[in-house]
């Protein structure tokens, strides 16, 4: 099978240089309105911070896969004396929760790495991070051909599975016309 180069890109989190200011939610949502920069609406962004002021805890959450059936196991965190929501620090944008959905269509957010139409050298979260909570590194791995094409037909198929073709050829056909 012939390989093929692929450019993964890291973002490191930072959890005790984060200070809750929400910058990477502000400009995440902003980026990703339509039209461009029209807007900006924190349940729109694919960073979310769970935050807990009084304990100056703030963790900085990437939206993930999105996944067509809740898991049969449930992640609950305690730190710092604080037992946290169940799942709440879990990437995935799941049935058992509202976050990581886009809020007028109910179509899971996925983290692009701001690779939307045009593509940003680095993560705008990443250059909104004043307090560089978040920091951007590039590299090259080696990968199946075949490999890649899986991830977008696995991705394709289960949002049509959640959705029903219909409405993920709708909201497709929509979004391009916009
Ligand atoms: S990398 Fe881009 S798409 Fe991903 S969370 Fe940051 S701003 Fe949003
Ligand atoms: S911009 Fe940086 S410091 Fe501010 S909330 Fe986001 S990750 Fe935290």
């Amino acid at each position: 099978m012939s390989k093929i180069k692929k450019k993964v890109k890291v973002i490191k989190i930072d959890v005790d240089k984060c200070n809750g200011c929400k910058a990477c939610e502000v400009i995440c949502s902003a980026f990703h309105a339509t039209p461009k920069y029209s807007s900006s609406n924190p349940a729109r962004s694919r960073i979310r911070i769970i935050r807990d002021p009084l304990k100056d805890i703030f963790v900085p959450v990437y939206a993930g896969e999105y996944t067509p059936a809740e898991c049969m196991g449930r992640d609950v965190y305690k730190m710092d004396g604080k037992e946290y929501e169940e799942c709440a620090f879990c990437r995935a944008a799941c049935p058992s929760r509202d976050i990581f959905k886009e809020p007028d269509s109910g179509l899971p957010l996925k983290c692009d790495m701001c690779e939307d139409d045009p593509p940003q050298e680095k993560p705008l979260c990443v250059q909104w991070c004043l307090n560089d909570a978040l920091t951007y590194e590039e590299r090259e791995e080696e990968v199946d051909e075949e490999e890649k094409v899986g991830d977008i037909e696995i991705g394709l198929e289960s949002l049509i599975n959640k959705y029903g073709l219909d409405k993920v050829k709708d909201t497709v056909a929509r979004l391009g016309n916009k």
